[in-house]
């Protein structure tokens, strides 16, 4: 398996370089894992041309080196992590611009900066790794592509499960239980088992409400592989589909087919986002979709690209992204259909199967 780590970190000193920054100290845990590998949850690194120092603490004294002992140089401290990297930062005499990310750092530990760290002069940055994690290396489409697959492979053993009677929470129990048996890691994010007018909650909670027959029951989950995410959404029916509820979930699942296929990298977000738009509009339920259409997925459920009606930016070739058009009626319920996409320089490759048909389950 090909390691880019220390190109990724390259790449990082040359924007640090553009940026005037004779260092960066990062603090959010996914940049540290892109940049190091190291998947613990304590950590602060520093990264200063083409070197990079891992600060962490003794319970992880064996793994930091273990993932990250051949590209940084790791720092194990017993009391604070801040000890270390004022060690680190005092043995590299050169330093005196230092960039740290804004958007990353508790206020209580910014004024660690100013008043421990006045030696140094602290500028803000924001997104310098996120940036860099836009578009994917070949192994990490890789690792979202198997996330894909436990996702769907647990949706393939759940679904014959499902019964009127079952709460929501049961249900997102079962299909975290198949998720593990599949191989997850762990869970992208809380599963959502959104039932009945529950559905009509874009973010909903899983709760306690038992499912009905004749209800939409939305799932929206995803597995873990390698660190890396996936994304998955499927709207069901328990019984026989009403009218509206087939209504509806033919135009959602017309606007991800669209979507789908026709995103490409180099287009603006908010023109991905229009693919889907206008068809839901044309079809006359425009003001029922009012959530954006995706966003980028990696070693977080929710990073960058936006597909949004505000998102100007272009979308990066190698990116891989969510589109999730979802149609909801507040009393009634809703449905969204969600699948996981690589921009790849050919097109669009779905990364996740699992049919867009309309179920009825018994
Ligand atoms: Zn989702
Ligand atoms: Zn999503």
């Amino acid at each position: 398996v090909a390691d880019h780590r220390g190109r990724r970190l390259a790449a990082l000193a040359d924007a640090l370089d553009a940026a005037h920054l004779d260092a960066l100290l990062l603090s959010s845990l996914p940049n540290i894992r892109y940049l190091t590998g190291f998947s613990g949850t304590s950590a602060l690194l520093l990264v200063a041309g083409r070197e990079a120092h891992l600060v962490t603490d003794t319970r992880y004294a064996v793994q930091a080196v273990e993932e990250s002992g051949d590209v940084a140089r790791v720092d194990i401290q017993t009391q604070s992590l801040w000890l270390g990297l004022w060690q680190q930062l005092g043995a590299l005499p050169q330093l005196r611009v230092v960039g740290f990310e804004s958007m990353q750092l508790l206020h209580r530990d910014f004024q660690r900066l100013l008043e421990q760290g006045d030696r140094w002069q602290w500028r803000p940055t924001v997104e310098f790794v996120e940036g860099l994690r836009e578009r994917k290396d070949p192994e990490e489409v890789e690792a979202i592509r198997r996330a894909g697959r436990m996702a769907t492979d647990a949706l393939g053993e759940l679904v014959p499960q499902l019964r009127p009677g079952l709460t929501e929470l049961q249900i997102a129990g079962m299909l975290e239980r198949a998720l593990r048996e599949a191989g997850s890691e762990g869970f992208a994010f809380p599963t959502i088992v959104a039932s009945g007018p529950r559905a009509a909650l874009p973010h909903a909670r899983s709760s306690a409400r038992e499912v009905r027959a004749g209800e939409l029951l939305l799932i929206d989950f995803g597995a873990q592989a390698g660190g890396y995410c996936s994304d998955v959404t499927r709207t069901f029916v328990l019984g026989k589909a009403g009218e509206r509820e087939r209504e509806v979930h033919d135009v959602v699942r017309g606007a991800l087919d669209r979507a789908a296929a026709e995103v490409r990298a180099g287009m603006r977000g908010r023109d991905a986002d229009a693919l889907a738009r206008h068809y839901i509009e044309r079809r006359g339920w425009g003001d029922r979709f009012q959530h954006s259409l995706g966003h980028g997925l990696g070693l977080e459920v929710h990073e960058a690209p936006r597909l949004s009606r505000q998102a100007e930016a272009p979308l990066p070739e190698g990116a891989v992204v969510t589109i999730e058009p979802g149609v909801y009626e507040p009393g009634w319920g809703g449905v969204r259909i969600e699948d996981d996409v690589h921009l790849g320089a050919d097109g669009p490759e779905v990364l996740t199967h699992f049919t867009r048909e309309l179920l009825e389950l018994a």
